[in-house]
């Protein structure tokens, strides 16, 4: 961001990336995000959870990805760790060619002021019911020494953007959900972040209002390159990005990439429908090559043993029952 060489915040990683001149420069295409082995566990009285179980994933430069996934899979500790509101128990995560294990909490702090935007499902965690639509984008611009009048101006620019400059001075409860939501997008690009990170943003509305919120994450993402993470129940809302991933217990069990000639369509067409047949469904292969498969998979080719026979045949490899079936 424009504004990182002013800050004092970040004197920590400058030195420390004096001291430790980096093997090799870092190329434009490398991903904005790589998750490595991502292990997450809470402990709590008794009980420990494994949130992330070993979690690989990669998410380039301008890419707008859904993450779906039962509830309890990992999605939100996914999210917070990538936005840096948590940390991970094991493995590593790397964001703009930052380690962010190697940051302290006031470069934390900065790190999730500057480079990430939030958008979460309940409004009251977005904005504040006592300031108006632009107060709150103001507002979120507070910890910049921009002066107040430049506020003004890109928070009207915000407003324009997500399409509510009529509301600027409605207060919260005064709108619908769906424009919360867009003030709420706002509010999170406010110090153009790198990275807009949404934790179920339309489980509150009604589905409507969710396929006009996600086309408008599209419209931002394709206007503006922001990279944009969105969790998401509605599988159909989930089908309008490049790229779906799949959590099933922790880690990346699915991915659904959006096939070449769709995309361009969209590209070109504003209108467009997306079904199953838009994106091309793949696994996903760990590093120690294990592959998930689902409880759909296995019931249909009537696998119930833990044990099964793998085999190459004709360059493909077969996985079969105990008793050599399907
Ligand atoms: P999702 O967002 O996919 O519903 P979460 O990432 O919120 O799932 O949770 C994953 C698992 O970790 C769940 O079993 C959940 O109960 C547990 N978990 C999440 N946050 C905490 C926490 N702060 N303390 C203890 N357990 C947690
Ligand atoms: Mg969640």
């Amino acid at each position: 961001m424009e504004n990182l060489q002013k800050s004092n915040e970040l004197t920590d990683i400058q030195l420390h990336e004096t001291e430790a001149p980096q093997v090799q420069n870092i190329p434009m295409e490398s991903p904005l995000v790589i998750c490595d082995n991502l292990v997450k566990i809470y402990k709590t009285d008794e009980v420990e959870v494994m949130a992330l179980q070993g979690l690989e994933l990669e998410i380039k430069r301008g890419e707008i990805i859904s993450i779906i996934g039962k509830s309890g899979s990992g999605k939100s500790t996914l999210m917070n760790i990538i936005g840096g509101l948590e940390r991970q128990t094991a493995g590593k995560i790397v964001v703009d060619g930052k380690n962010l294990a190697e940051l302290s909490e006031r470069q934390m702090v900065h790190y999730r002021k500057k480079k990430i935007g939030f958008v979460w499902q309940k409004a009251s965690r977005n904005l504040y019911f006592y300031l108006t639509a632009i107060e709150n984008i103001e507002v979120a611009m507070n910890f910049t020494k921009m002066s107040a009048k430049a506020k003004r101006d890109k928070a009207m620019k915000l407003l324009q953007l997500v399409d509510m400059a009529h509301k600027r001075d409605s207060y919260p409860a005064q709108m619908s959900g769906g424009e919360q939501q867009r003030i709420a997008i706002a509010v999170a690009l406010a110090n153009d972040p790198d990275i807009l990170l949404a934790d179920e943003p339309t489980g509150a509305v009604d589905s409507k209002t969710s396929g006009v919120i996600q086309d408008l994450f599209r419209t931002l993402n394709r206007e503006t390159g922001i990279t944009i993470i969105i969790v998401t129940h509605d599988v159909s809302l989930a089908n309008k990005v490049d790229r779906v991933v799949m959590i099933s217990d922790g880690k990346i069990s699915t991915e659904k990439v959006m096939k070449a000639q769709i995309r361009a369509q969209i590209e070109s067409v504003a209108e467009i429908e997306i079904d199953d047949d838009s994106h091309e469904e793949y696994s996903i292969m760990d590093k120690a090559h294990r592959v998930q498969l689902s409880e759909d998979m296995l019931r249909a080719a009537g696998i119930n043993s833990n044990k099964v026979k793998i085999s190459v045949v004709d360059g493909k490899i077969l996985i079969s029952g105990e008793d050599g079936n399907s």
